[in-house]
């Protein structure tokens, strides 16, 4: 989802459709503000951030991807996800991969700098019969589910940046957020794998 910036320091997202609620509502929220040594604001880091107003196909996925050694997937759709799966395979990136839906949810690290990781595909080694329909705008998804999902992500990112802690990668961290019960079920390579090599 792209995010605009505005002067008054606060982030609008677009309206987001929800199925489920048939509303149509606009987040607001409000960046902390960051100080620098100097005491002033530091607007450069805000302005560092980049966005990309595109959906991200097979054509521009190298341009907007290269610049990146980790790359955090929340997308919505087996399509973009399959296709983000194989990009960072191919260019040996790091991928944080999370998934949502229902009461469900899923966190996934891929280090393909290391010969051992599996892929997603290991784990879903086809699209989904329905992969328009078999998405979170379908099936609804409880919302603070994503804040968990994306905060998890977000730990995964500083622990490969700083190299600290046990990595994910090898494992897949399933939340249910009726039970609240989180489990880590280890992931092999898959034989016929994209992944796998002889
Ligand atoms: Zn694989």
């Amino acid at each position: 989802m792209a995010a605009s910036l505005e002067r008054n320091n606060a982030v609008t997202l677009p309206p987001m459709k929800r199925r489920t609620e048939k509303i149509r509502a606009v987040f607001r929220f409000t960046i902390p503000v960051v100080k620098g040594r100097s005491g002033r604001f530091t607007w450069s880091i805000l302005k560092s951030i980049k966005s990309f107003k595109e959906k991200i196909n097979s054509k521009n996925i190298d341009r907007i991807g290269k610049a990146f050694h980790i790359i955090v997937d929340g997308s919505d759709n087996f399509k973009t996800r399959f296709l983000i799966n194989d990009y960072c395979f191919k260019k040996k990136k790091v991928l944080i991969s999370g998934a949502i839906s229902k009461f469900d949810g899923q966190v996934y690290t891929f280090n393909f700098l290391k010969k051992n990781s599996p892929c997603l595909k290991c784990f879903i080694p086809k699209m989904p019969p329905n992969p328009d329909i078999d998405n979170c705008e379908f099936d609804g998804v409880l919302g603070p589910l994503a804040g968990i999902i994306g905060s998890i992500q977000a730990n995964e990112v500083v622990k490969e940046i700083l190299g600290i802690g046990n990595t994910l990668c090898g494992f897949i961290l399933i939340v249910d957020a009726l039970k609240l019960t989180f489990r880590k079920v280890k992931l092999n390579k898959r034989l016929g794998c994209i992944c796998y090599e002889k």
